[in-house]
């Protein structure tokens, strides 16, 4: 675990990557070290002219990127790896997840089947990453990078491909953490299929709460310096999720009508939050709940293998 220490803190900027012309959506986050920087998160292939763009306003080009982390290999978060690749940078990626990066045919069908038509709108090219270039690592590994030292935490939940990344005194919590908006003291879990498990979502911010750090750091979307009242919630947030599985789920609802249950109970929490519709609307651009839906759906039906009462 590197050492924390505010002095040696390096900066951290935010990339907006405008993500279909929505801002505070998806991030990056670039971080100079003294040969260049790294990038935690690259976004996808439809905005790295976005990517390319922010770079630059802090004096960079992508051939400064030595490294590209991924918290996961969705496609929001890791579309543009292998383009980077293609540009010189080293790809760190959880070990479940590198197989999808080397030969990305089966995530892209399995996205495909979820998105149909709007694939290459929304996520544009997705590029396998070489092998050479594509690094794994452990639960609690340090990375070092140049005077850079990142610690990966295996943190499923989410995804079984999911770390979180610790650099001195900030986590970068890719989906883990939940998706908030800045300035908001609301917080949603985005729970897709098909791998969405409460029960290592629970486990995973057991284990990040026993880091210490002040900030969090979300893809979706921004950095949060109240880290132990985010955390807080995001437990909270799977509690409540819970509790609406076990009172919704038995009655075995067809998916359509539970996506429809699913989106009015996400609305209604949002507004005991004070979140007007605008601000809700932005919840549901970033982190579609009929996407969280489906997710809830087949962990109730095929990971808990749950039947029907009555
Ligand atoms: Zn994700």
């Amino acid at each position: 675990m590197p050492v924390k220490n505010n002095q040696l803190r390096h900066p951290i900027l935010t990339l907006d990557l405008n993500f279909m012309g929505i801002n505070r959506t998806i991030a990056a986050y670039l971080i100079p070290h003294s040969n260049g920087g790294i990038l935690i998160e690259c976004g996808p292939g439809s905005t790295i002219g976005a990517l390319q763009e922010g770079l630059k306003q802090h004096g960079f080009t992508t051939d400064d990127i030595t490294d590209v982390f991924l918290t996961h290999i969705h496609l929001d978060h890791a579309g543009a790896a292998g383009w980077l690749a293609r540009k010189g940078a080293m790809i760190h990626v959880h070990p479940v997840g590198a197989p999808h990066l080397l030969y990305p045919e089966k995530l892209l069908a399995s996205a495909g089947r979820i998105y149909g038509e709007l694939m290459d709108t929304l996520w544009g090219e997705f590029l396998p990453v070489p092998q050479t270039q594509l690094f794994t690592h452990e639960d609690g590994e340090d990375i070092e990078v140049s005077d850079l030292i990142l610690c990966a935490i295996d943190t499923p939940g989410h995804a079984n491909h999911h770390f979180a990344y610790i650099l001195e005194d900030t986590c970068f919590s890719g989906d883990i953490a939940g998706v908030r908006l800045p300035g908001l003291p609301h917080l949603r879990l985005p729970m897709p299929p098909p791998e969405f498990h409460l029960e290592k979502w629970r486990n995973s911010l057991k284990k990040l709460s026993q880091v210490e750090f002040d900030q969090i750091a979300t893809t979706h979307f921004g950095i949060y310096t109240d880290a132990k009242w985010h955390l807080s919630r995001a437990h909270r947030a799977l509690d409540e999720v819970e509790r609406w599985m076990e009172q919704v789920m038995p009655a075995d609802l067809p998916v359509e009508t539970l996506q429809e249950e699913f989106v009015r109970w996400a609305r209604y929490t949002s507004q005991q939050d004070g979140l007007d519709d605008d601000l809700i609307n932005s919840y549901e651009t970033t982190n579609p709940s009929w996407m969280s839906a489906h997710g809830i759906y087949r962990y109730w039906k095929k990971v808990l293998n749950r039947q029907p009462e009555g």
